[in-house]
């Protein structure tokens, strides 16, 4: 039911997204904000030069429609992720969130189901609710972890159409391992479940944490996404990507809106994969500020989970939100997930993290 001060209660809505609040982090005014996982490492000037460059050059051409198939940038994201991948087995989006619900268009939908397993990314209940598809929120062990024989056993029980595994996870911040996705996969195979493991975080991982890329080769149903958004530090630029088999790849035609893509983004897009070297460079100071955040919050006696991403998950005593508050006095913004007694904040550059870890101490040197 609406409450009386919901101003769109007049409208005739859905019935589904009545009393519904749009998605979306505050986006305050403070001097540090670390609340969205952005990369907050501004766009290197040669990227810059080279994005003004190829959009100065397509825009002589924006009367016409851009390239429906964006040939050119499937090539380009395929030589970037490599694994044997070809333009083929490659579709891009305005963002993987848009990615997620083309996927759901595609394979979720009135009648149908994607099951994750809680907590996990906020925005996968909202797809599924705006694709008519019925959301199942798996669960986890207490710690958050997920075991491959745990997932396994949720797919058998719930049969969903589709599951979406987030790795790293947000707000967790930690990898699965690819057990879990062989687990999921082979759960699922007998009614021929889509698995899109969600990999936005993944440049971002620890040694030693292999990416679900490496088992696509034989699994026609496993889709791997990717964005722009994070190690690429180009949220603004709205380009999320994924790999999977070219069938799978060539059905999201159905779904798509014509010409979704921009010629502006392609552009852009373009541009900053031949520069990719010099974007990602910010990668491992990003890494190094969360790392630096783990250990630093560990010493001050709150419970950081592993991060294989560019955030940090941690236990902060009973009162977050006095915690979020305190830190907002201090002027650095974190994300308040919804979590009893946790917080997430993103790795920032160097200042950003410092500022951070003195919020903190001088919060926690008060209460
Ligand atoms: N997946 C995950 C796990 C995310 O955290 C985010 C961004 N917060 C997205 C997908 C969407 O990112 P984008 O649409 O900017 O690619």
């Amino acid at each position: 039911m609406n409450s009386p001060a919901d101003p769109l209660a007049a409208l005739p809505l859905r019935d589904d997204l009545r009393g519904m609040s749009p998605y979306g982090a505050p986006q305050l005014q403070v001097r540090v904000a670390l609340n969205t996982n952005e990369n907050t490492h501004p766009v290197p000037q040669d990227v810059v030069e080279a994005i003004a460059r190829r959009v100065g050059e397509a825009a002589g051409a924006l009367n016409r429609y851009p390239d429906r198939d964006f040939t050119d940038l499937r090539e380009a994201l395929a030589g970037y992720l490599g694994h044997g991948l070809t333009a083929e087995n490659l579709w891009a989006a305005n963002g993987s969130n848009e990615i997620l619900q083309q996927l759901l268009q595609a394979f979720g939908g009135p009648g149908r189901s994607v099951l994750s397993f809680a907590p996990t990314y906020s925005m996968y209940p909202l797809l599924a609710l705006g694709t008519g598809t019925k959301y199942i929120a798996g669960v986890r062990a207490e710690d958050f972890s997920l075991t491959a024989e745990s997932a396994a056993r949720q797919v058998r029980e719930h049969a969903p159409d589709v599951v979406f595994l987030c790795s790293p996870n947000n707000p967790t911040g930690t990898a699965l391992g690819l057990d879990v996705v062989e687990a999921v996969y082979a759960a699922g195979e007998f009614h021929d479940m889509v698995v899109v493991v969600d990999e936005a975080y993944a440049e971002f991982a620890r040694a030693g944490t292999p990416s679900a890329l490496t088992l696509l080769p034989g699994r026609a149903r496993l889709v791997v996404t990717r964005t722009m958004s994070k190690a690429f530090a180009l949220a603004g630029a709205r380009l999320g990507y994924f790999a999977a088999d070219p069938r799978l790849a060539d059905a999201m035609r159905l779904v798509r809106l014509p010409y979704h893509l921009s010629t502006v983004t392609q552009a852009t897009a373009l541009a900053a994969l031949e520069h990719h070297a010099s974007l990602l460079a910010t990668v491992a100071d990003v890494k190094r500020q969360r790392d630096r955040i783990v250990s630093e919050l560990s010493r001050l006696g709150l419970d950081p989970a592993p991060s294989d991403s560019n955030f940090v998950f941690f236990a902060c005593g009973s009162d977050a939100h006095a915690m979020w508050q305190g830190l907002l006095d201090e002027g650095v913004l974190v994300r308040d997930v919804g979590i009893p007694g946790h917080l997430r904040v993103t790795a920032g550059t160097e200042e950003e993290t410092t500022a951070f870890l003195d919020a903190v101490s001088c919060y926690l040197g008060r209460s």
